[in-house]
């Protein structure tokens, strides 16, 4: 390799290792990634576009993407399907060795949710400014009154997270304004 492609390289690496935050495991990129194409599918179905993952050891043991339209549940959010169905893998509603890739900040329901699995590590992607409930409006995750806490990583892979939001509201606005013009 000559000097100026290694001198390439070692910026892309470094590059890399800056965007990751503090304490991510290349199994929680590999869970993410799978985040990220739930949330894709969440999108094509008109569904506010989250997916998340719960895993343990490389093994999934159960994963959603938000499905709230389509089920009418105001509790269909990712993280709660996705707990729901780690659950019956697992034969019960401890999740204290798992760990939940989520492609956006859980709100105040799934942030308790999580507590309640006692679930081990939160690594969620975006931030969410409007229920986030993990770093944004609130810290149940971390609240030391509450009987559990977990390990939170924040803000992994969280710019293609974001923009999967962003396109989803940009097309539905854009719909909006077509059909308001027909009539
Ligand atoms: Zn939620």
């Amino acid at each position: 390799m000559s000097d100026r492609a290694s001198h390439a390289w070692r910026r892309r690496v470094r590059a890399r290792i800056l965007a990751l935050p503090r304490g991510t495991t290349h199994e929680d990129q590999q869970m993410m990634a799978r985040a990220i194409e739930l949330a894709h599918q969440a999108a094509a179905r008109g569904e506010v576009p989250v997916g998340a993952v719960i895993y343990k050891d490389g093994v999934i043991l159960g994963e959603a993407s938000n499905d709230r339209e389509a089920s009418s549940d105001p509790t269909g959010h990712a993280e709660v399907v996705a707990l729901r169905r780690a659950a019956i893998t697992v034969g019960g509603w401890r999740l204290n060795e798992c760990s939940i890739a989520v492609t956006l900040e859980p709100c105040p329901m799934c942030a308790g949710a999580l507590v309640n699995a006692r679930i081990a590590r939160l690594v969620y992607g975006a931030r969410d400014p409007k229920a986030g409930a993990v770093d944004t409006l609130y810290d149940l995750c971390r609240d030391v009154r509450l009987n559990h806490r977990m390990t939170v990583i924040g803000g992994v892979m969280a710019q293609p997270c974001a923009q999967l939001l962003t396109q989803f509201f940009r097309a539905r606005r854009a719909a909006k304004r077509g059909a308001q013009v027909i009539p």
